[in-house]
């Protein structure tokens, strides 16, 4: 055991120095190499060809400056990023973050987490991740187009239908997909699936929306029924009030739970009666269509807000949909000395490692982002195959493979996350996501 931890921390020493200052890219490589360096122990192909060190270098990185001219006439300037991760198992595929907080640290730890979630799904996609410390907040719809154009006028050289498919993030949804597509079709003379996310009119995938939310609900769900238990009656706690964290809201309700809160930067709402359909629709009109505040909620419907995050209100699970690190380890003890008993994360490294740790030894039901999150981009996978053979599956098609989806994913971290009777998802999602990459990394040779 003591040479397992030694090698743990040999090995991240390493990643720090060669990547100094990347904290949040330093976490979620920790985060899988102590799953990892244990497995490959007694697995020479993997040591002897440094599988788990070339895994944790990007296989190129691109950064750009992306100017653009605001509404008054001033020339503002951003950076631009892409990350190149693993192409070991298919294209490049991953998100575009418009964030201020995007540094290269957070998309690499992103493009990192990215290629062993890809893998879960089975999909043939490599990892990537991309984005701006652009803030779309409170500019207009002019302003974002002009920025997304100049943001794509860079990024198409680097990308492609077979090389790199982007998709939305944190501050990219629909509109921003819409202008970056039509920027890249402008560029290229070509009507290809390059981008996923698209709008329905121009090669989008039906539930594509839907999926992240649905797809963390569902891995809560397959949880629960490995465990004798179920959503229905049980009562819920949501962070964030975008893309995923609204559309995990609505499994829920479907699913017979109940939402209590949502939130935003900030603050959140705690609505005791629950947050139904005629609520929910009030939410995706306000934060998407109005883009205001979720505190507008407290003034329309019987509810409190807060400021800060909404962890301390008592439930039986809990759901982060809104960013990295925003629930840390005291939040996880007031989570579980509320009684909470599963936490699947919509959000990407949502919890600490301190507060993973809280739950993996109170030995709480636990879906790491990797596997709980993995049905968006298992839908872009899927909309990128409709976009080849250059045609549209039903929904009630989609909704299954979806569904289907999300239990092989759970089935495979129950597979070799197997420890005395119980599952740990953490371990499992880890080394099902590693396997598949690392043996066509062999297949590879050196390169
Ligand atoms: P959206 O931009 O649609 O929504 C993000 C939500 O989180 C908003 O409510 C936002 O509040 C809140 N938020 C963002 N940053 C912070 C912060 N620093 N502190 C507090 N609240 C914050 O993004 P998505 O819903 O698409 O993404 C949410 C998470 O899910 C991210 O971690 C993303 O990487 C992950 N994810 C998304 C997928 C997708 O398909 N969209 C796929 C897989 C993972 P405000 O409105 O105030 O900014």
């Amino acid at each position: 055991m003591a040479a397992r931890s030694d090698s743990l921390e040999r090995y991240i020493e390493g990643v720090r120095k060669r990547n100094p200052g990347e904290t949040e890219f330093h976490q979620a490589v920790y985060e899988v190499a102590a799953s990892i360096i244990p497995y490959i122990q007694d697995k020479p192909r993997y040591q002897n060809m440094q599988i788990l060190e070339r895994m944790a270098e990007p296989d190129r990185v691109v950064m750009f400056r992306v100017c653009w001219e605001d509404d008054k006439g001033n020339i503002r300037v951003n950076r631009g990023y892409r990350v190149q991760f693993n192409n070991s198992i298919g294209p490049y595929k991953g998100g575009i973050r418009f964030h201020p907080s995007v540094t290269l640290s957070v998309l690499k730890f992103l493009g990192f987490e990215q290629t062993f979630k890809n893998s879960l799904t089975g999909l043939p996609m490599g990892g990537g991740k991309g984005g701006a410390d652009f803030n779309p907040k409170g500019k207009s719809d002019s302003e974002v187009m002009r920025f997304c154009q100049s943001f794509m006028t860079e990024l198409a050289r680097h990308i492609g239908e077979n090389t790199d498919v982007p998709a939305g993030d944190i501050g990219v949804g629909a509109r921003e997909i819409g202008y970056m597509f039509g920027q890249y079709k402008r560029l290229t003379n070509e009507f290809v699936g390059v981008l996923t996310g698209k709008g329905l009119e121009f090669g989008g995938s039906l539930i594509r929306t839907e999926a992240t939310g649905y797809g963390t609900i569902y891995m809560l769900d397959n949880m629960l029924t490995h465990a004798g238990n179920s959503v229905e009656g049980k009562s819920v706690v949501i962070s964030g009030s975008g893309n995923v964290a609204t559309y995990a809201a609505q499994k829920v309700k479907q699913l017979g739970g109940k939402v209590l809160t949502m939130s935003d930067s900030s603050g959140f709402i705690h609505d005791p009666a629950g947050i139904d359909e005629e609520k929910l629709a009030y939410i995706i009109d306000l934060k998407q269509v109005r883009r205001g505040r979720i505190s507008e909620y407290a003034d329309k419907y019987d509810a409190e807000f807060h400021e800060g995050r909404p962890w301390g209100v008592t439930c039986d699970m809990a759901v982060p949909c809104a960013t990295q690190n925003e629930l840390t380890g005291d939040d996880a003890a007031v989570l579980l000395a509320n009684g909470c008993m599963a936490v699947s994360e919509g959000a990407n490294m949502p919890t600490e490692l301190s507060g993973i740790k809280a739950f993996q030894d109170a030995g709480i039901l636990y879906a790491p982002s990797k596997a709980a999150n993995a049905g968006g981009v298992a839908v872009s996978g899927l909309e990128m195959s409709q976009n080849s053979a250059r045609i549209s599956w039903k929904e009630e098609e989609l909704q299954t493979l979806l569904r289907d989806i999300m239990k092989d994913i759970h089935d495979n971290c129950a597979e070799y996350g197997a420890e005395n009777g119980k599952v740990d998802y953490l371990k499992g999602a880890n080394i099902a996501g590693f396997v598949k990459v690392a043996d066509a990394m062999l297949a590879y040779g050196v390169v």
